[in-house]
């Protein structure tokens, strides 16, 4: 079920379950801003997953609530987990799911970065 992009944060939430290694996960990179690990129903490829450490239900509430420097942090980290993996030649792309329409089921940011092969004009 998508979530309500407007929702109180839930720390029971899967993904802050991962944070705080109470389930594991494949983990590719962290940081003090980020983790990011391998999603655990692959849509492409690559298929990885990069999540602030802080309790941020959806794209909307990180960017009018993060600080400036826990957005930049958070920025440079998923590009970082690009870098890293050898993803920025052969091209990769970003998607942050928001709220109901945009299918976002897990109340905690997370950008899905897929590569790994040419991923045409739109992910459905
Ligand atoms: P959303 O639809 O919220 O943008 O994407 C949620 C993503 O989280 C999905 O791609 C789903 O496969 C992934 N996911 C859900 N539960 C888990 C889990 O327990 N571990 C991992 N690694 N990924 C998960």
């Amino acid at each position: 079920m998508p979530i309500d992009a407007t929702q109180a944060y839930d720390d029971q939430n899967i993904f802050a379950k991962i944070l705080r290694d109470e389930i594991p996960a494949k983990r590719v990179y962290e940081d003090q801003w980020a983790i990011a690990f391998h999603d655990i129903n692959p849509q492409a490829p690559t298929h990885i997953l990069v999540i602030p450490r802080g309790p941020y239900v959806s794209w909307d509430d990180f960017s009018a609530n993060a600080s400036g420097e826990t957005i930049a942090g958070f920025v440079r980290a998923v590009g970082t987990v690009a870098r890293d993996m050898g993803l920025v030649a052969p091209g990769y792309r970003l998607l942050a799911n928001t709220g109901g329409h945009g299918g976002q089921e897990v109340p905690h940011l997370h950008v899905h970065l897929f590569a790994g092969q040419p991923l045409g004009p739109m992910l459905a």
